[in-house]
């Protein structure tokens, strides 16, 4: 998989993927993360990548032209998708990383200021995605937020131990949220791990674990049943 961002500070995303499980996957070679400046793409001295709105709202708009060129420059694979983060777009979910994860690779787009000149939604018809219903200053958080949980679903990226079977909304649990883990020690101030994870009889566990999930999925998050 390999994920290209066009975005105004390449650093956020060189930094974030280079700790931890990213940093593994992309050693592996089982990720690539790139990144292109598109304030490289601008042709002006003071090399700028937004302007004034017409219509005289406050604020600046990033610009078409170097989104443009930055866009054409970048090498597509035969199966890529191209992302507009923005928080006009569908929600991201457990689901669309899932089908992410298939593509061989993601082109994501990341704004900032007001937003995007509309010629960029027109012209280049990315697919639209929101990481939620709040504003952000930019879309390299959105961005992150992608690249992370897509690289989960590739195989090889999480050991046996970090598997992502049991995970809250995962296939694995039926969508459900993950029961309540406990470890060491037994007790802490007071509060005890429950009997039923000790006695060692793995009917008996999963019964429990599958019980706390449905209740616990019932009380925070009944959409999800
Ligand atoms: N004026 C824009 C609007 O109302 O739609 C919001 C601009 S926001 C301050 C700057 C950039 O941050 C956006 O272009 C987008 O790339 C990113 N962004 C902000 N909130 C986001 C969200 N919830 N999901 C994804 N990207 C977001």
């Amino acid at each position: 998989m390999r994920f290209d961002v066009l975005t105004l500070f390449p650093d956020i995303i060189e930094n974030y993927c280079s700790y931890s499980i990213l940093k593994r996957a992309r050693e592996k070679k089982l990720i690539e993360v790139n990144t292109v400046d598109f304030r490289e793409f601008t042709h002006d001295k003071h090399r700028h990548v937004d302007d004034t709105p017409y219509g005289g709202t406050s604020g600046m708009v990033l610009m078409a032209p170097p989104i443009f060129e930055a866009y054409e420059s970048i090498e597509k694979t035969d199966d890529f998708e191209f992302i507009m983060l923005t928080p006009q777009g569908e929600k991201f979910c457990q689901k669309t990383s899932v089908e992410l994860s298939k593509k061989k690779q993601l082109i994501l787009l990341c704004g900032r200021y007001e937003g995007f000149d509309e010629r960029i939604r027109i012209g280049l018809k990315p697919r639209e995605i929101s990481i939620g219903d709040y504003i952000l200053t930019g879309g390299e958080l959105g961005a992150l937020c992608i690249i992370d949980s897509v690289s989960r679903q590739i195989e090889g990226v999480l050991n046996k131990v970090e598997s992502s079977l049991n995970d809250s909304f995962s296939e694995g649990l039926d969508g459900l949220l993950e029961h309540p883990q406990y470890t060491k020690p037994r007790e802490y101030r007071g509060m005890k791990v429950p009997e039923v994870l000790l006695n060692g009889n793995h009917s008996e566990i999963e019964k429990f674990k599958q019980e706390q999930r449905i209740l616990r999925t019932k009380l925070r998050r009944p959409d999800l049943l």
